[in-house]
Formats: C-alpha cells, structure tokens, sequence
C-alpha cells in the first residue's frame, strides 16, 4: 500500500469498503482494531492528531501508568508501543493520522441493495465502510496557552507544551509554568534530567495533589527546585533560543526577576472539544456520546468505546475502554454478519486469525 504523511497510507489508496472504521487513534481505537482483527473484520484507523496514542501520547508519555491489568507500572508511552504492536502490526491494519473525522452519509450497499454502508468524510477525503466505531476520547485536544504573554514566536525554540522525551530536557535548565498536578509532577519527574528546575505559579497556593505537592516543598527547601510563587512570565529573552525570563510578583508588577534559562515548560492544562463530532446526530449528555449496554450510538451503524461514551456506572479508565471496545466490536461485526456469535472464541484456542501456529 503506498505511503501518505508519516508513513500511513494515504486516504486515496484506502479506497475500498472496510469492516469497521474507527475514530481515534487512543489507546482503545488502537484495541478496537485488534480486536476487529481477532473477529477477521477488516478495519482502519483515523486519528486528527500527527501520532497513535491519543491522551498518553499528547498528555502524559512518560508517566508509569499502574493500573492497566497485567502490567505492574507500564509507561505511557511503552504502552501505545504494545497496542500498536498488538493491533496495527499484526493484523496490518491502515493508519491515517492528521485526518479529521467530519461527518457522515449514508449510501446503498453496492454488494447488497438491502443494506446501507457508511461514507465518513474526512478532512483529507472519503472512507468507505459498513460501521464506525467513534473511540474519540474527550475530541480533539489543544494546551492552553499563557494568559497575558505570547509565547508563540518561542514555540520551537525553547518553549514547550508537552515532554515527548525527557532526554530533550538533559542538561537544560527548564522554567515549568504552572500550578497543577503536571507542572508538580514535572518539577519533579525532570530532577534527575534537568540541570536545574524553576517553578512558576502565579498563585501561592498549587491545584496539585497534597502529596506531590508536599515533595515538590521538600524539593525547594532541599534547593532542588527554585519556587517562584506568586510570580508569573512578563518577558522572554534571547537570541534565536529562549535564554532568560523576566518574571513579576502577581501582587506587585515593580517586583521583578530574571531567571536564565534554557527551557519554558508551560503546564497550563488542555482545552478539549468533541469537535465536528458534536454536530453529528448523537444523543451527547454532558459532553460524551450516550450509549447503550451494547455501546449503541443513535446512529445507525455507528458504536462508541472509551472515553467519549456515557452510560450509567461508566468509568473513564483504560481498562475498562478496551471491554468497552471489545463489546462495540462483537456488535459491529454481528450487525456486518448476523451469523456469527457475539461472544468471541477463546484466543488460546484460534490464536491470532492468519497467524501460522505458534506465532506470538
Ligand atoms: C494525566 C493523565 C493521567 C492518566 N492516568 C491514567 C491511569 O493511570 N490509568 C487509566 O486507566 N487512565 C488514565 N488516564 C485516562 C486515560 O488516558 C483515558 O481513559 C484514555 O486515554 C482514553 O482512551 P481513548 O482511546 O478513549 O481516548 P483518547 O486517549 O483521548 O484518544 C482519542 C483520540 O481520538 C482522536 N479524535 C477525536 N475526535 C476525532 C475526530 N473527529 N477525528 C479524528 N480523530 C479524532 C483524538 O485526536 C485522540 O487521539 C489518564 C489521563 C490523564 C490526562
């Protein structure tokens, strides 16, 4: 299959009818498509963003994640690197990232004049399929930006707004922004990478858990990190790179400080929005697609898993996703072929469908 940006196929040579298409490239898009693959349904990926793994990718890729079954502590981004393995690899399945979803027709079956398949229209153009599984997350996600300072003739020359690697910070001396769990579990994540941490909130008071905000104070009296509460970014210095920032104290502008640097990490949160989905006709409850227990949308042939659907005793975990998934999948496929059983055969049994026996 030919090859469009970073390396996915490009839409145009993706012009056949798949199985299943699913929205998002997360961690339970990327389990849907595994398990698309176990029921020998064919699928393919879109994802708005440049690379797989939704929230743990853009948010969090180098945070040790604890409570995903079978993994004491996984990183985040070891994580998207197993699914991806698990799902795209092994039943090669087409990706198209930086492909936004935007809505839907519906049109007749060419191989059976009885039934509807569906044409998802996309920003890079048009993917024919007979269901949609929407594994969308909270929608497409973007940080927020410094209130009062415009930093974006910086970004790509010392400011941040996520830590892809920790590498990209050794031997830097790094100015974390912000007064949230994230800025508190930077400061202190980066310790042992940084040359050296300065934290900036423009309160006294951190939103951050009590605990890690206990070790980011024993940090700063250590002299590990150099607290700057309350202060907040007046200017950015340097020639090509980012050098030096000039802070001022919330309370007093006439207080000011310069801090040499290398880095500006701004934690300042992310502005989530479901995007060209909220115009599609779901039924949407407090942001998130209603499903039922089968992860039904309203729509016809269209399912949804993870942290986009509600439902009563929902949980927005990993864990409990990829089930979702899994169940919106056995659906998918019966609605596609209504002879096969919505419970799956065991894996120790049928192994991965198309693998030679004994293949992992
Ligand atoms: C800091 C942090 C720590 C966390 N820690 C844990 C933890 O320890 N354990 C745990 O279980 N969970 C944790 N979570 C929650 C976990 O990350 C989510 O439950 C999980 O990411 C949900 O996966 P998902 O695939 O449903 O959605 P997401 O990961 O949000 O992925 C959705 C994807 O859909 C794409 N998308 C949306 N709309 C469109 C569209 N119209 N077209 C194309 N693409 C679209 C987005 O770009 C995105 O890539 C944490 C979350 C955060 C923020």
């Amino acid at each position: 299959m030919a090859m469009g940006r970073n390396g996915t196929p490009g839409i145009e040579q993706d012009s056949g009818i798949r199985d299943i298409t699913v929205i998002g490239a997360g961690p339970v898009g990327l389990i849907a498509s595994f398990w698309a693959g176990m029921r020998e349904a064919s699928s393919r990926i879109v994802d708005s963003l440049p690379e797989l793994g939704g929230q743990l990718t853009t948010l969090y890729p180098e945070k040790w994640i604890y409570d995903v079954p079978g993994h004491p502590r996984v990183l985040a981004k070891d994580l998207v690197e197993l699914l991806r393995k698990q799902s795209i690899e092994q039943f090669d399945v087409p990706v198209h990232l930086e492909t936004t979803a935007e809505r839907v027709e519906y049109e007749p079956d060419p191989d059976d004049p009885d039934r509807r398949i569906l044409r998802l229209v996309t920003d890079r153009g048009d993917l024919l399929t007979r269901t949609i599984i929407i594994a969308g997350g909270h929608g497409a996600f973007e940080p927020k930006r410094l209130p009062g300072y415009d930093m974006t003739p910086w970004e790509g020359r010392g400011a941040h707004y996520i830590v892809s690697e920790k590498a990209e910070f050794a031997g830097k001396r790094v100015v974390i922004v912000g007064g949230g769990d994230s800025a508190c579990d930077w400061a202190l994540n980066l310790l042992d990478t940084a040359a050296g941490i300065t934290l900036v909130h423009r309160r006294e008071g951190f939103r951050a858990h009590e605990v890690t905000v206990a070790e980011v104070m024993r940090a700063a009296e250590a002299g590990k990190v150099d607290l700057r509460v309350p202060y907040q970014i007046k200017e950015v210095e340097g020639n090509g790179r980012i050098e030096r920032v000039r802070l001022f104290h919330s309370e007093n502008e006439d207080d000011v400080v310069d801090v040499d640097c290398d880095a500006v990490l701004l934690q300042l949160g992310f502005k989530t929005a479901l995007g060209p989905l909220k115009d599609w006709p779901l039924e949407i409850s407090k942001g998130a697609i209603v499903v039922d227990p089968q992860m039904r949308t309203s729509m016809e042939g269209v399912w949804a898993a993870g942290d986009i659907t509600t439902f009563e005793g929902k949980l927005k975990l990993i864990a409990t996703g990829f089930a979702e998934a899994a169940i919106a999948v056995a659906q998918a496929v019966h609605h596609i072929r209504p002879e096969t059983k919505i419970q799956p055969k065991y894996s120790t049994n049928t192994g991965v469908p198309g693998a030679v026996e004994g293949q992992p």
